[in-house]
This record gives C-alpha cells, sequence and structure tokens, in this order.
C-alpha cells in the first residue's frame, strides 16, 4: 500500500514528502487496454486520486514500447523516422516518448549535480550545426570536466549564416531573415550563462581555483568581464580564463581535449548532428531534449576511457569519474529508461535546463508556442 514517496498534486502539503503513517487509502479500480486492471488511490490530505501510472514514465500511454530500445537506436545515429519504421510506430509516438525521456534525463541529472563531489577543470566550446535549415546555424556551448568528460550542462543559440555565399544564398537568406527575429547577443548570452552555471556548481575556493578552458575566441573575453567571480578575484578565489589556440592537435594532450571528444561524439552518434544531414532539428525545443538525452546516456551509461579505466572488470561512467558515486550512477543509468517519473517540482533545474525542459526554446520562424503536457509541468 505505502508505494509512493509523496502525492503527486503539486498543490498539496504532502507532495514534498509524505508522512510516515498511512497517507493513502485504496480508491477503485480502473481498466486499461495497455495496462490491464489498476488499483486507484487517493492521497488523504489533497483528496486527488492517482495510480501507479502516475508515477510512471509511461503516464497517459495508450501504446506501451521499449523505451530502452528508442535510447538505443537515438544514440546510435538512427533517425527519427527510422525509430518509427524499425519499431512499427508513429513518428508522434516517438516523438512523444523522446520528450518524456528527455526531461526524465534533465530530472536525474539535476539530482546527480546536487550529489557530486568532485572538482575539475571546465571546458566550455560551441558546438556547431543547424536547425530548420543551413540558413540558421546554432551554436551549442557544452560545458564539460576537463579530466572525466562529465556534461554540466548546455544552452544554444541561433544565429544568422556566415561565410562564403552565392548570389542566390543571399538574397535567399536576406528574404528568411526579414521574416523571422533572431536574439541579439545569442552567442554571448548562452556563453554567460553557461560558465555562470557552471560557477554555481562548482565555485572557486582556496585549494580549487575556478580553470576555464576555452578557445581564443574574442567575445568570451568580453562575457567574463561581465562575470563577478572573474572581475573581482581575490586571493583565496581565483579564477583562470586558459585560451587553447585552436590549430593545436586535437590529442588527449589537447586541455580542450573533453570538448574536442564530446563534439565528435555528438556528430558521430546523433543523426540530426551529422554532417550534412538531411535529418536535422526542424523543432528547436525537441532537438535540445533529445540533445539531454544523449548527453545523459553519454555521463550515466557510457564507459570513461573503456580500454584503460577498469575497476572491478567494470568500465566507470562519466558521472564516476567526475565525483558522483558509482552506485547512484548505476541507479541513474537504469532510471533513465526503466525508473519512475521525475516530477519538475522535485528537481533544481538550471536555467537552460527549465528552458529545455518547458521547450521555451525558440525555432527560427516560428511563432506558435510549444505544447507540453499538464503532467509535465507538475
Ligand atoms: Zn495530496
Amino acid at each position: 500500500m505505502y508505494l509512493f514517496p509523496f502525492c503527486p498534486n503539486p498543490t498539496c502539503q504532502w507532495h514534498k514528502k509524505a508522512p510516515d503513517y498511512a497517507w493513502l487509502r485504496p480508491k477503485g479500480f480502473y481498466r486499461t487496454k495497455a495496462f490491464g486492471k489498476i488499483q486507484r488511490y487517493q492521497c488523504k490530505r489533497c483528496t486527488m486520486t492517482f495510480s501507479r501510472q502516475t508515477f510512471s514514465l509511461a503516464y497517459y500511454v495508450k501504446r506501451p514500447i521499449v523505451l530502452s530500445d528508442v535510447v538505443g537506436r537515438l544514440v546510435s545515429g538512427e533517425s527519427l523516422r527510422a525509430i518509427s519504421r524499425n519499431l512499427g510506430v508513429s513518428l508522434r509516438l516517438i516523438s512523444n516518448r523522446l520528450d518524456r525521456l528527455g526531461r526524465q534525463a534533465l530530472g536525474l541529472h539535476s539530482h546527480a549535480l546536487a550529489c557530486r563531489r568532485g572538482f575539475d577543470d571546465i571546458c566550455i566550446d560551441g558546438f556547431v550545426s543547424f536547425d530548420e535549415s543551413q540558413y540558421f546555424p546554432s551554436e551549442i556551448p557544452i560545458a564539460i570536466t576537463a579530466h572525466s568528460q562529465f556534461v554540466l550542462d548546455f544552452s544554444h543559440a541561433t544565429r544568422k549564416r556566415s561565410g562564403t555565399m552565392t548570389a542566390h544564398q543571399k538574397q535567399r537568406a536576406s528574404v528568411l531573415y526579414r521574416q523571422c527575429t533572431l536574439e541579439r547577443g545569442a552567442l554571448s548570452r548562452s556563453f554567460y550563462e553557461t560558465v555562470a552555471y557552471a560557477l554555481e556548481l562548482q565555485p572557486p575556493t582556496l585549494v580549487h581555483p575556478f580553470v576555464l578552458i576555452t578557445d581564443e575566441k574574442p567575445a568570451y573575453q568580453q562575457v567574463l568581464r561581465q562575470l563577478s567571480a572573474f572581475r573581482l578575484q581575490t586571493e583565496t578565489h581565483r579564477c583562470v580564463h586558459w585560451r587553447i589556440w585552436s590549430k593545436l592537435p586535437r590529442t588527449v594532450n589537447n586541455p580542450l581535449f573533453s570538448s574536442n571528444y564530446i563534439d565528435r561524439q555528438i556528430r558521430k552518434d546523433l543523426a540530426a548532428h551529422h554532417r550534412e544531414s538531411m535529418c536535422f532539428n526542424r523543432n528547436v525545443a525537441a532537438g535540445m531534449l533529445r540533445l539531454s538525452i544523449y548527453l545523459a546516456y553519454h555521463n550515466y551509461r557510457k564507459a570513461f576511457r573503456i580500454r584503460c579505466q577498469k575497476r572491478g572488470g567494470e568500465p566507470r561512467t562519466h558521472a564516476e569519474a567526475a565525483g558522483i558515486p558509482g552506485e547512484l550512477a548505476a541507479r541513474i543509468g537504469r532510471a533513465l529508461t526503466e525508473g519512475r517519473r521525475i516530477f519538475m517540482s522535485h528537481c533544481t533545474l538550471s536555467r537552460m535546463m527549465r528552458r529545455t525542459w518547458e521547450k521555451t526554446w525558440k525555432t527560427p520562424g516560428k511563432v506558435s508556442v510549444e505544447y507540453i503536457p499538464d503532467f509535465a509541468g507538475a
């Protein structure tokens, strides 16, 4: 009977944590085609009814599919249409499950960050891809630890196409840019918020100065001047900006190795980010949720340095290498696809994670607001 740790009603007093005594009562059954007979319960405090489905990743689902299969295919370079064809389900169903999995990944990642006990240098570099068309390149700054390749957070910026264009392309670009308004200063904003969150996660101490490793883009220095941690340094709170020449060989000895590594992995593993891909993101918000799944998979499921780091026969994950207890990292890895649904009200999300969760990233040229179901906002 006491299967549930809290009441799912976000306005209930027992939403954060339920009392130790019998706080719910059985309240009949209902039948579903997908899951059969299901017991319903009622909270004694707010009288809201719910069932085990309310806490499931398959909440409101009419056709259950194996979520680990969907994730496995997504992170192995299958396009959304290929996944839907191979599983014999609709594209819409796959998009729905990927949205759920993306939110689950963000929620679990926020819990893991709260339990992290490590300190490392931070690499930040903008991963370049495109949304909608090549006229709307995107830059995704990813904060990743320098020695354990653990992704902390990422943001998104849309910019105008640069470089050489034919006369026809220039004309097409000017038409497209007249039809939509792109955010001004998006690159600086996305870099700023990524650094600010990394600083929040591991503020500098006497023994651990905050070391930020980037390439030599001049805009980065201008942004860092806006951060008080960089501008007003004290002897006990040092912040270092280490700029790396972009022509250095991209080996493990390059201080920006982690950024180069994750860029290469995303480019290789996600169909939306292959070179000259036809499977590019048509919707920025949905693309960011899918990237969240990939990065959580990278942090909590993929082995860290599989060939040289083995412990007891089992390779560690990037999360464990970054200072997250091994048992917790393994539990999170499993909960990505099999665990209880994470509620937004139970997470401490960064500004970027919240934007991804609520699907508020803007797609160039799209005016309407993204749909998110009520339960996803609870
Ligand atoms: Zn309640």
